[in-house]
């Protein structure tokens, strides 16, 4: 009875949205090879040939930027178009002469280059996108910013996107916090936010704002105590271990600190190399700081 009712409670089934050529041949590839960077060939045992072109996105779109990218895919691939796990834009071409009118559009609409990938089979590897957490534009822990640093980033390495030109797999992301949402733990190279001060509890807004029991449950450290008699909440400096649970259960227990905040970079997790198990992060560099004088906007 409610077989076609479309509603909007999660995903919908994934292989109604594949292109029809990998819906067509799901599971049954003869090869694929990187013709050029940013451009993968996948050839079908059926004898298909369909060709995925890959762009750089910031992550945060504007919902113009996403209708323009729907007119492309339209145009070029058939009305379908994906994201990657790093924030990259797919598209598919059945024609392959259509493939450089396709970039030449994406960069005079939108200004994505493309890239991002890698051929193992012939030693050839690019840096794809930084995969990044929300920072500032949605989370309320951030000790930095995220779109921000990685705009930065791939400012600097925008040849190794375009290109293969590096020796090995590279993998970066960003988060914003200790709760590292975006894996940053098994990442070639991570930039972490740190906060390095613990909350400061704000006994007017703890008590008209938050539930104690709730707030003091939620710390991973046990640093939390409930003072009942003064309606509040006292905090072990000792144990603390900046991590923001408690700001997350409780408004009234901010952490924020612009004079100490900062960012480390690890390196190292997740090695690509065949011969010993994948490791993760060891930290190289602990404490940029992000200047935001006036701390994040809450
Ligand atoms: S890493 Fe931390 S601040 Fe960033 S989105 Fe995740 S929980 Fe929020
Ligand atoms: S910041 Fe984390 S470790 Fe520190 S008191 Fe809050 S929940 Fe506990």
């Amino acid at each position: 009875m409610f077989g076609d009712v479309k509603t909007d409670f999660g995903p919908p089934y994934f292989r109604d949205l594949l292109h029809p050529v990998i819906k067509n041949n799901y599971g049954k590839w003869k090869y694929h090879e990187v013709v050029r960077p940013g451009v993968i060939k996948r050839v079908a045992e059926s004898g298909d040939v369909i060709y995925v072109v890959r762009f750089g996105t910031p992550r945060l779109l504007s919902i113009y930027t996403v209708r323009e990218l729907c007119d492309i895919a339209d145009k070029y691939s058939d009305g379908y178009l994906r994201w990657t796990s790093r924030n990259n834009v797919e598209f598919f071409v059945t024609d392959e002469s259509k493939i450089d009118d396709l970039i030449k559009e994406v960069q005079e609409r939108v200004g994505f280059p493309c890239g991002g990938t890698w051929d193992a089979s012939k030693g050839e590897y690019g840096l794809s996108n930084i995969v990044h957490t929300q920072g500032w534009i949605h989370c309320h822990t951030p000790a930095i910013d995220a779109s921000g640093i990685v705009k930065a980033v791939m400012d600097e390495l925008y040849e190794y996107f375009v290109d293969h030109k590096l020796p090995a797999l590279c993998r970066i992301s960003l988060a914003c916090c200790a709760n590292m949402c975006g894996a940053v733990h098994a990442s070639d190279i991570a930039i972490v936010g740190i906060h390095r001060t613990p909350p400061i509890p704000n006994d007017d807004a703890i008590r008209k704002t938050c539930e104690i029991p709730s707030t003091v449950a939620a710390c991973p450290t046990g640093a939390l105590k409930p003072d009942m008699k003064n309606k509040t909440i006292k905090v072990d400096v000792e144990k603390c271990m900046y991590c923001g649970n408690c700001y997350t259960m409780c408004p009234g227990m901010p952490l924020f600190d612009p004079e100490n905040d900062g960012a480390a970079i690890m390196v190292g997790g997740k090695l690509s190399e065949a011969r010993r198990m994948p490791e993760l992060s060891k930290l190289w560099f602990h404490g940029c700081q992000t200047n935001h004088q006036d701390g994040p906007p809450l």
